[in-house]
C-alpha cells in the first residue's frame, strides 16, 4: 500500500526541510512543485518560460499546469510507494485534483498536516535559507548552517544556490498569496477528517519527532 502525506503551511514554514526527511525515514518521494517548477525554468521549458516571471513576482502558476505536473509524476516509477507533496496542492481546485487523480490509481491522501507557524518569523527563515548546488540539500545561515562553513554536509560541494523569489519584498506577496487562495485548503481537508496540525516553531528534530508521531510506523512489506 502506498502513502500518501499533503505538508501544508505558507512559505518558510519548513515544508522542504520535512519532507526531505521523511522522505529518507519512510521510503516515499517528494514532490516539491516548486523544484519541479524552478527545474522548468532552468531548463526552458514552455512550463517553464510561462512560470518564470509568475514566480518572481510571489504569485501562484496556474492550476492546469500544476495537476498535469503532479498526475505525470505521479505515474513514474519511484512514486509507487507513495509521496510527499510539499508545495501542492495550494488551491482548492489543485486539492480536487489530487483526490481525484489518487482516487484513479487506488490511492488516497493518507495524511494532511499543516505546519503552523508564527508568520513573523517567515522573513528571517525565508532571507537566511540556501541551498547546496549539487545535491539540494537545505541550509539556513542561522538556523542550520553546514557542518563546515562553506561545505555542503551531505555531499562535500561548496556552491551553494538561493532563490531569486527569497527577498522580503516578494515574501510578502507568496504570503498574501497563501492566505488567499491555500487557506482555504484548511477547511476543505478539516471537512474530510484529514488535517492535523503541528506545531513549526519547534525546532527542526522536535517537528520531525511529531511528524513522526502523526504518520507512525508502516506496517512491514508496507512501504
Ligand atoms: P518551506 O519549504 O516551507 O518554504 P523550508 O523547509 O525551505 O520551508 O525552510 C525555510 C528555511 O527555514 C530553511 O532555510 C530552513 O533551514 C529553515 N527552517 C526550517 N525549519 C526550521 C525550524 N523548525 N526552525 C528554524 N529554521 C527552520
Ligand atoms: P515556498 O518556499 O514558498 O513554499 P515553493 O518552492 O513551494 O515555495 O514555490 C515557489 C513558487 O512556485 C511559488 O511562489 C509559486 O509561484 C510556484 N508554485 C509552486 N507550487 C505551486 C502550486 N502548487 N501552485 C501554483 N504555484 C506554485
Ligand atoms: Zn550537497
Amino acid at each position: 500500500m502506498a502513502i500518501n502525506i499533503v505538508l501544508l503551511g505558507p512559505p518558510g514554514a519548513g515544508k522542504g526541510t520535512q519532507a526531505k526527511r521523511l522522505e529518507a525515514r519512510y521510503g516515499l518521494v517528494q514532490l516539491s512543485t516548486g523544484d519541479m517548477l524552478r527545474a522548468a525554468v532552468a531548463a526552458g521549458t514552455a512550463t517553464g518560460l510561462r512560470a518564470k516571471a509568475v514566480m518572481e513576482a510571489g504569485k501562484l502558476v496556474d492550476d492546469e499546469i500544476l495537476i498535469a505536473m503532479i498526475s505525470d509524476r505521479l505515474g513514474q516509477a519511484d512514486a509507487r510507494r507513495g509521496a510527499i507533496f510539499d508545495g501542492f496542492p495550494r488551491t482548492v481546485p489543485q486539492a480536487e485534483a489530487l483526490d481525484r487523480l489518487l482516487v484513479s490509481m487506488g490511492r488516497r491522501v493518507d495524511h494532511v498536516i499543516e505546519l503552523q507557524v508564527d508568520e513573523a518569523a517567515l522573513v528571517e527563515r525565508i532571507s537566511g535559507r540556501f541551498t547546496c548546488k549539487s545535491c539540494g540539500a537545505g541550509y539556513h545561515d542561522r538556523f542550520q548552517p553546514p557542518r563546515v562553513a562553506g561545505i555542503c554536509d551531505a555531499c562535500g560541494a561548496s556552491e551553494f544556490v538561493r532563490r531569486a523569489d527569497d527577498n522580503a519584498d516578494t515574501v510578502r506577496r507568496r504570503l498574501a498569496e497563501y492566505h488567499a487562495k491555500t487557506a482555504p485548503i484548511l477547511p476543505y481537508y478539516r471537512a474530510r477528517g484529514r488535517l492535523r496540525g503541528v506545531d513549526g516553531m519547534a525546532d527542526m528534530d522536535r517537528v520531525t519527532a511529531e511528524l513522526e508521531a502523526v504518520v507512525g510506523s508502516l506496517p512491514p512489506g508496507a512501504a
